[in-house]
């Protein structure tokens, strides 16, 4: 039997990361930068107030005081927006609104409220200036003033490859004035059910029939990463119906064919022939809990793989290989988030790497770990209540309480 971590590193030979498309950066929140982004000019590009007030001379005003107020002419106004036509000489300064390009001449400013400028106070400014203001406190050279470059320098790079996009970096992206941005393909899965018990959620229950679970679950947890998903249906246990699902998928040009069910050794697993016949199939028997059948191979060079049909041990055998698949595929770093926490309850475990759906509780800064209930790879409740994933390691079989072991912890 083969290991999961060797299961896992066979898988992902078989990936590469996508290539690159040119996307508006508007669509780029979460996906992945295909490479280094470098700055084409500073930003700010232009030195500017930080505050409203008066651009001046610092060295005008260095004695400056509540008690010994220096009187300046004032010979300008200078909105955000437009660029300064005046210059700030000695014993001159111009008003300035927050934003706005500094005057030449000037080095400084004083905030209004360092300043007897009481229009700027009430509540209707005047249009202009006052002929003169009085500035009541000091300042220094730079005071105020945001330089040219503070924010991002020409030439550096801001952004590197493989940086999934937040919502800061595409701010900067348009500050800088690049509204298109390469960045990874997105991945597209094609997903399928198989079984001849299988009915759709909207269809009447019949007797020895279920409804499929599956192509919900496994669409759903693609589209949780971030990939596109494309659910094409239920494929009864026939070679014409999973032949003719797969040939959908190729015409698709889907990137990866996720499968669920017949792909065990009952005698109408037909899965595993049609892939035979239409690619190549490889199929382990992996050392795991849920999920021991894992089939993987390709139809006409897109990866398949074929997870079990226990809605339990699908959810697990995805989350374990197809995420890591999809992930790759995606250009992104495959950490799925793990923690440690504490079994509240003595278990045994048949050996086998073993993923128990357990929930959390945080007591004494400690996770502790309690079983869901049943632990039946058919019972999908058993993850509809859990928080995580507590992985028991191969070869462990009895597991006193209070052992503490890495939980896979569910986003949210
Ligand atoms: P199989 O791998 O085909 O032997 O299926 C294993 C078990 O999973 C059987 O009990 C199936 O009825 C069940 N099963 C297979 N596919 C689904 C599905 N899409 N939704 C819910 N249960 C399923
Ligand atoms: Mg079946």
């Amino acid at each position: 039997m083969l290991s999961v971590d060797q299961a896992l590193t066979n898988v992902l030979t078989a990936f590469q990361r996508l290539s690159a498309e040119s996307i508006s950066i508007a669509d780029g929140l979460g996906r992945v930068l295909a490479q280094d982004v470098i700055s084409t000019h500073n930003l700010p590009p232009f030195p500017n107030s930080s505050m409203d007030g008066y651009a001046v001379r610092a060295a005008d005003v260095a004695a400056a005081s509540g008690n010994t107020p220096i009187s300046l002419t004032v010979v300008g106004d200078i909105p955000a927006g437009i660029a300064p036509t005046v210059a700030v000489g000695t014993g001159r300064a111009a008003r300035i609104m927050t934003g706005a390009m500094m005057p030449a001449g000037a080095d400084a400013v004083v905030p209004v409220e360092q300043t007897t400028d009481a229009a700027f106070r009430s509540d209707n400014r005047p249009a202009d200036p006052p002929s003169h203001i009085s500035i009541l406190q000091g300042v220094q050279v730079g005071d105020y003033v945001r330089p040219v470059g503070e924010d991002i320098h020409a030439g550096a790079v801001i952004l590197h490859a493989g940086r999934v996009l937040r919502a800061a970096d595409l701010g900067v992206l348009a500050g800088l004035g690049f509204t298109h941005v390469d960045v990874i393909r997105l991945p597209l899965v094609a997903v399928l059910s198989t079984g001849d018990e299988l009915l759709t959620a909207d269809q009447a229950l019949e007797p020895g029939k279920i409804r499929d679970m599956n192509g919900y679950t496994i669409t759903a947890l693609v589209k949780g990463l971030g990939a596109n998903a494309v659910f094409l249906g239920i494929a009864r246990d026939t070679d014409a119906d999973v032949r003719g699902k797969l040939q959908q998928a190729v015409d698709l040009h889907a990137d990866l064919i996720l499968s669920t069910a017949g792909v065990s050794v009952g005698a109408f697993d037909v899965v595993k022939s049609v892939i035979e016949s239409m690619g190549s199939l490889g199929f382990w028997k992996v050392n795991m809990r849920p999920g021991k059948p894992l089939a993987f191979g390709q139809v006409q060079g897109i990866p398949f793989l074929g997870l079990p049909g226990n809605p339990v041990s699908a959810m697990v055998s995805f989350d374990v290989f197809a995420q890591a698949a999809i992930l790759k595929l995606a250009g992104k770093n495959h950490q799925p988030r793990t923690d440690n926490a504490e079994l509240a309850e003595a278990i045994r475990s048949d050996g086998r790497r073993t993923y128990m759906r357990v929930t959390l509780e945080r007591k004494d800064g400690n996770l502790l770990a309690h079983s869901t209930g049943t632990q039946s790879s058919g019972a999908l409740s058993s993850l509809v209540a859990a928080d995580g994933l507590l992985i028991i390691p191969e070869g462990m079989t009895d597991v006193p309480a209070g052992t503490r072991l890495p939980v896979r912890v569910f986003a949210d």
